[in-house]
Formats: structure tokens, sequence, C-alpha cells
């Protein structure tokens, strides 16, 4: 009989700080599944390399070019309005906490997330595996869910979280969806005490024989290693481990709940402490950004000037919209020169366009080493990626630190660098200009919030696209790529599954 699986997602974990843990002890369950399986101390987040955007990507196996979700927070063009995932509570108070809330619990799986990718949720439930998730910002599934009419949460948001939405089979998503009476608390799903929700939901659904397939989040280690600092992250993996712990006691120990279930444990990202930052809002405020008021609460600019662009910091990335068609090349081209002058961003990048309109090169530029210019070769291209993805370069590889032996173009410092560009410029919903951080430094958001002092994410630097993945139980027939991404776990889990998902 094909064994279970479990996908763990911890928030941002670094594989330097799982090796860490380990090595004090405090992950035995981490450190069992690593000598069972295979352990990966390298696999790449998207770019930008934050959690909406990742998260996409691990349920779809898809880039955003495909899934369509580009960032934390991003300018959505058919509604003229920003979209705030939450990158704080400031920011998502002057967005307006029901506007995020909406956004995050419904629009984000509704109506941004496509179409056209299926969630491995929807794949799985379409062939009959019982399918589970707790709460984490990716669930769209086939199987309707009302909310929960008295929790706190629901109680406090009555009018926002009233809408049923299509999750797994069975779904717990804070206080708002439950689809069993587990008598696990979720504390209005605040930072901190998430993780023993997942938890504890999950216990009772190992009790119950309630899944085949389960997306355990165990979020907290992001919000730690935020606040604290990479660093500090060991105490936070440990805490995870003690939940990964609590979910295989209930089927008896973890070599009883190994015998039935298959495990992956993957991080989205990673994270890399931040010691200043990036005021991009300021810096570009003469060229007229479009502040963060609703258009229905009258639009207001941030400053006197006529609003022509939005700003979208993501941490350590960011995106520039212009808000004009007609505009557009002029202004990405203002944004560009204005952007490469700034202190603490270390590529500035954009799409060049054909007569068509199509896209014909991507063009990534840092202030110290000029310009590459790039585009899908095809069997034609000129360098091969450690992904065996063929590519036409042109101009000073130095942007990305790489170089070229044998043909195979190798980046090491900005991993998957061409692939994750590509997919960020093309998708629909990004913006006209791309910015990544220079290590250290993060983009302030619209609360004017930053992690100084801790951590962050979000660039296209290897110190925080490269997170840890273990593999337990799980053969996938396809060869392990040179580079793992975090795309390649959604295909796995589907051939677990015996689904061969036609590409
Ligand atoms: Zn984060």
């Amino acid at each position: 009989m094909q064994r279970k699986l479990v996908l763990c997602v911890i928030d941002a974990m670094a594989p330097a700080m799982l090796e860490r843990a380990i090595a004090a002890g405090v992950a035995p369950v981490l450190e069992r599944l690593i000598e069972g399986g295979r352990y990966v101390p390298d696999c790449v987040a998207a770019f930008p390399s934050v959690t909406p955007v990742c998260a996409a990507s691990i349920v779809t196996g898809e880039s955003q070019d495909a899934h369509e979700i580009p960032g934390m927070n991003w300018f959505h063009r058919e509604e003229h309005r920003y979209v705030e995932y939450g990158s704080s509570f400031r920011a998502a108070q002057r967005f307006g906490i029901a506007r995020q809330l909406t956004d995050t619990v419904y629009n984000m799986n509704r109506a941004h997330l496509s179409a056209h990718t299926p969630t491995v949720f929807e794949t799985l439930d379409d062939a009959d595996v019982r399918t589970a998730g707790t709460t984490y910002l990716m669930y769209r599934g086939r199987h309707r869910h009302e909310p929960q009419r008295d929790t706190a949460l629901t109680r406090v948001a009555s009018a926002l979280m009233r809408h049923p939405v299509m999750g797994p089979r069975e779904l717990f998503y804070a206080d708002v969806f439950a689809s069993q009476r587990t008598g696990c608390r979720s504390g209005l799903g605040m930072p901190g005490v998430r993780d023993r929700h997942s938890g504890c939901v999950s216990a009772y659904m190992v009790e119950h024989d309630l899944f085949d397939f389960l997306l355990l989040s165990l979020p907290d280690n992001d919000w730690y290693s935020h606040k604290r600092g990479p660093e500090a992250q060991a105490q936070s993996i440990g805490q995870a481990d003690l939940q990964l712990a609590r979910v295989m006691n209930a089927a008896g120990g973890v070599e009883e709940f190994l015998r039935e279930h298959a495990v992956i444990v993957m991080a989205d990202h990673s994270q890399a402490p931040v010691s200043a930052t990036i005021a991009l809002q300021d810096d570009l405020e003469d060229l007229g950004v479009l502040g963060p008021t609703h258009p229905s609460r009258a639009a207001q600019s941030s400053s006197s000037v006529e609003p022509r662009i939005a700003v979208c910091p993501s941490q350590r990335a960011a995106m520039v919209y212009a808000l004009h068609e007609s505009e557009r090349d002029g202004m990405r081209a203002s944004v560009v020169a204005r952007t490469l002058a700034i202190e603490g961003i270390d590529l500035v990048m954009w799409l060049e366009r054909d007569a068509h309109d199509d896209p014909r090169e991507g063009v990534i530029a840092s202030p110290a080493h000029g310009e590459l210019r790039f585009a899908p070769g095809g069997a034609g291209g000129n360098v091969i990626d450690p992904r065996a993805r063929h590519w036409s370069v042109e101009g000073a590889l130095a942007v990305i630190d790489g170089t070229v032996q044998d043909g195979r173009l190798l980046t090491p410092a900005y991993p998957d660098a061409l692939a994750r560009v590509w997919a960020s410029l093309t998708c629909r919903t990004s913006g006209e200009v791309l910015l990544s951080a220079a290590p250290g430094y993060e983009f302030i958001d619209w609360g004017r919030q930053a992690h100084v002092g801790g951590g962050s994410h979000g660039s296209l630097h290897a110190c925080d696209s490269l997170g840890a993945l273990v593999l337990c139980g799980v053969e996938p027939t396809v060869p392990a790529p040179e580079q793992w991404a975090i795309r390649d776990l959604a295909p796995v889990v589907l051939e677990h599954f015996g689904i061969d998902r036609l590409r």
C-alpha cells in the first residue's frame, strides 16, 4: 500500500541553522529524517524570495510567470490598487486591516493565484486522495468549507470571514476554518503560537486517520528569525521539531509514524541579517508615488506630485509599476536610472519587449558591473545552467558573479539567477522594474517597518535564497536536479501518489 505523505514547510529554515540545531541536540526528529533520507542544503527559493511567491511555487510546482503571485506587496493593474499580504501590522493598517485580511485569506487563493495552475490539493482531490492542510497561505482545493461561527477571530471579524472557501478535504486555517472539532485553539492565528495549532490539529488527524496527504505548515520560525535574527533559528527550529514529534507520537512514535508515512520537510526560503534600510517610497517621491490609501477613499499620493508610479516593497526585494501604460517605457528608464544610484540596491532588473510587445530579453544591472542581457535560448543558447536550461547571455556576467566553464553557467552567489529573474520579469502581475537589495539591506514596507537587528529575505542573493530540504521515504524516479528548487516538490508529491502531471 502507498505510504501517506506529509509535506512540512518550516518557514525560512536556514540550512546552517538546521545543522546547528541538530548538532545542539534540539532537533532529533529532523536529524532522524536526514539519517533515513536525503538532505539538500541548498534548495533555491523563488525570486522575490518572500513567502506568498514561494508558497504558490511550492503548491503549484510553477514559478510566478505561471502562478501569478508576484510579491508580498504588489500593484493590481486591473483594480488600480495595491495588494498587501501582511508585510507588517502597520503596513496592513495603512491599506486597511479589512482589505489586507480579505486579500490574504480569500483573494490570494480565489482571485490572485492563477486558475491555470492547479495546486497539489486540487490535483490530489481530483484523484480521490484524502488531502489535508493546516494554516498556510495556499490552501486551494476541491472541497467546500464554511467559516466557523463561534470563534474569537470570526466574532471579531464576522463581517469579513463569512464566505466559504474551496480547500483540501480537511482544512484547518487559524480560527476561521476547521473541518473537525479538534479542541485545538489557534489563539487568533497570532505569530509564536501558530506551530502549536498546526501540531495539535495534525496530531488529531493522525489519531483519526484523516489524510493521505498533509501539508503541515510550521510558520513560527520565520517570525522568530525576523525578530531575533537568523542566528536565533536554532531555537525556533527546535520548537518546530517538537511539533513534528507531537504529530509522530500520535501514531505511537517516530519509527511507527515513518513506517506508514513518507515525509518531506522544506524551507520556502532562508533569511539573512538586516542592518540597514532603503526607503524607496521616499527616494522616488518626486516621480509621483501612489500612496496606500484605496482609491475608493479618494486617491492620495504620498507626495503632492500627481501619482505616476506604484512602489511595492517586498522585504529584501521591491517592484515599481508605471501607472499609465503610455508612460511605461519612459518611466521605466527614469526608475532604473534613479534606483541604480540608491545605496543598498544590489540589482535592478527589467524586461525589453519586441515590436509585438512580447518579451525579448531581460536585463540585470548593477551599479558596479554594468548590464547583463539574457533570454531563454532553446537549443541555440550559448550557455546552460545547473538546471539544464539554455540561455543566450550578453554583457557583464560579473553582475551575477557568474562564470562560464565549458558552456556551463555557474552563479553560486545568485543561485538559479536567470530562470528566477526571467519568471519574475515575465509574470503578468509583476512591476516594470524589479529590485534586489544587497546583503544587509531591507526595503521598509508601507508601514515604514523593517527588521533592523533581526533578519529578513526576498533577494536574489544566495544568503536568503537557499533553504533546507529533507526527503525521507519518497523516491522520485526522475534524476535529482543538480540544483534543487522549491518548484520541484509538487511534482515529487504527485509522483508519490502515482500521478504524472502532463507538462
Ligand atoms: Zn518572512
